[in-house]
């Protein structure tokens, strides 16, 4: 296997160093991998009984595709590719108005690109990470006590481990984060929008095959990819004041209520969803905003720390730069965890600062304040298509990649 060649192997020897990661995402998944690699015993605690699967569509380019490659990930990732596909915008009742092909947006974004579900991310990360890490399914932390040469934690099944680091990347509702740094109301800051985004087992009815469609009206956007069986998936994003009722009500209810006046393929992939709810994921849109991402030797990473948001397409990408640049910190820091961390820190927060503020500039394509805006968008799109205009898109995207 790529990830973990027969040198890693050696060079992976035990070196006695224990570290603790809750959390068992593409966060946690790729910081156990780098830290394994350098030779640290690592348990994973993940609250979930056994392995996600599937998940909701993400994109890696620029840096989130090279810290893909940087872990090793590639060979196993690529099969794995969803590939370009041709976008079609639609009406609410799901009439074409305008047509992007897949080579247009592949134009736009380079070869350095993959397209996967986020089960298959934390797969390739488990493949590579199992048979070197102790992986606890079904279990969480209940406490964190640290001096200044260990930190100690309290699992749900009571056992207490003690280790050098512990790394929090339990995702953007954290309890390593509630433990340690206070309440989740302190960091988190909602940006009034739900989203909800599932896998589809059967190809959705009334569309093409082989292309996603997206409506995008005031305040709302519904896409449904038609890719074939085990590759088709639906999202959806909304403006939304009061998340809690949302999340009371849950996804089926609410995205119907939502979205279920719109035509194409959203009325089948509604119903794919009401007949298999447990597929979706369904949270209120919000960022992570904090003054340190560490404190001793507890660390956050991934959403825990920072959630940068759907709206950024980036967290992944972060979460895989953040956990390979933490390895290499530690590497160079030695015994000095907390000045490893500080470093690593600062080589972070300039990035997670800018994808903050895209994803809070990037609402509007998701959710346009008004009709205005929706044919301003529209135009945008319109525009990509003309070959002068396609070089400067791409100039963007690199722009915003370096
Ligand atoms: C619809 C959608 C589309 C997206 N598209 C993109 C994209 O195109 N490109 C991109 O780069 N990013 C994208 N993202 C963002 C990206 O998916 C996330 O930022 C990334 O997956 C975060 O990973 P994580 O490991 O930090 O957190 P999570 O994925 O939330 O993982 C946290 C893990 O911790 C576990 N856990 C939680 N609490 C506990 C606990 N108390 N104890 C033990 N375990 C616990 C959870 O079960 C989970 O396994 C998208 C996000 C969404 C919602």
């Amino acid at each position: 296997m790529e990830a973990f060649d027969s040198a890693e192997r050696r060079q992976a020897e035990s070196s006695g160093r224990r570290a603790t990661v809750i959390g068992a995402g593409i966060a946690g998944l790729a910081a156990a991998l780098r830290l394994r690699r350098q030779g640290w015993d690592v348990v994973v605690v993940e609250r979930a009984p056994s392995r996600r699967s599937s998940g909701y569509l993400v994109n890696l380019h620029g840096p989130g595709y090279a810290a893909a490659e940087r872990l090793g990930l590639l060979r196993a990732l690529t099969p794995r590719d969803i590939g370009f596909f041709t976008s079609v915008l639609v009406h609410a009742d799901g009439r074409e108005k305008l047509r992007i092909p897949a080579a247009v947006t592949e134009a736009a974004v380079g070869n350095r690109a993959l397209s996967l579900f986020r089960g298959d991310v934390e797969s390739a990360l488990y493949d590579a990470v199992a048979e070197f890490a102790d992986i606890r399914f079904g279990t969480t932390v209940r406490a964190i006590t640290q001096t200044p040469g260990e930190v100690e934690v309290t699992l749900s099944d009571d056992t207490h481990l003690r280790t050098e680091l512990l790394v929090g990347a339990d995702g953007v509702h954290s309890r390593v984060r509630e433990l340690v740094f206070g309440a989740e109301s302190e960091y988190f800051v909602d940006l009034g929008h739900m989203v909800g985004a599932f896998p589809l087992e059967t190809s959705p009815a009334h569309m093409p095959d082989g292309v996603g469609t997206t409506y995008i009206g005031p305040g709302r956007t519904a896409a449904v990819m038609n890719l074939g069986p085990g590759r088709s998936s639906a999202f959806f994003a909304y403006r939304c004041l009061d998340p809690d009722a949302e999340l009371a009500l849950g996804a089926a209810p609410a995205l119907t209520r939502a979205f279920g006046d719109l035509g194409g393929g959203v009325a089948d992939a509604l119903r794919q969803l009401d007949a298999e709810p447990g597929t979706a994921y369904f949270d209120s849109v919000g960022q992570i905003v904090m003054d340190r991402w560490s404190q001793g030797r507890v660390v956050l990473l991934g959403d825990a720390a920072w959630c940068v948001t759907v709206f950024a397409g980036y967290g992944a990408a972060l979460a895989l730069d953040g956990a390979d640049r933490l390895g290499t910190a530690l590497a160079a820091h030695g015994d000095d965890i907390p000045a490893a961390l500080d470093a690593w820190e600062a080589t972070l927060r300039p990035e997670v600062t800018k994808r903050q503020a895209l994803a809070r500039k990037g609402i509007s394509r998701f959710a346009p304040p008004s009709r205005a805006h929706v044919w301003a968008g529209e135009l945008m799109l319109r525009a990509i298509q003309l070959p002068g205009i396609r070089g400067l898109v791409r100039r963007s995207i690199q722009r915003a990649n370096n």
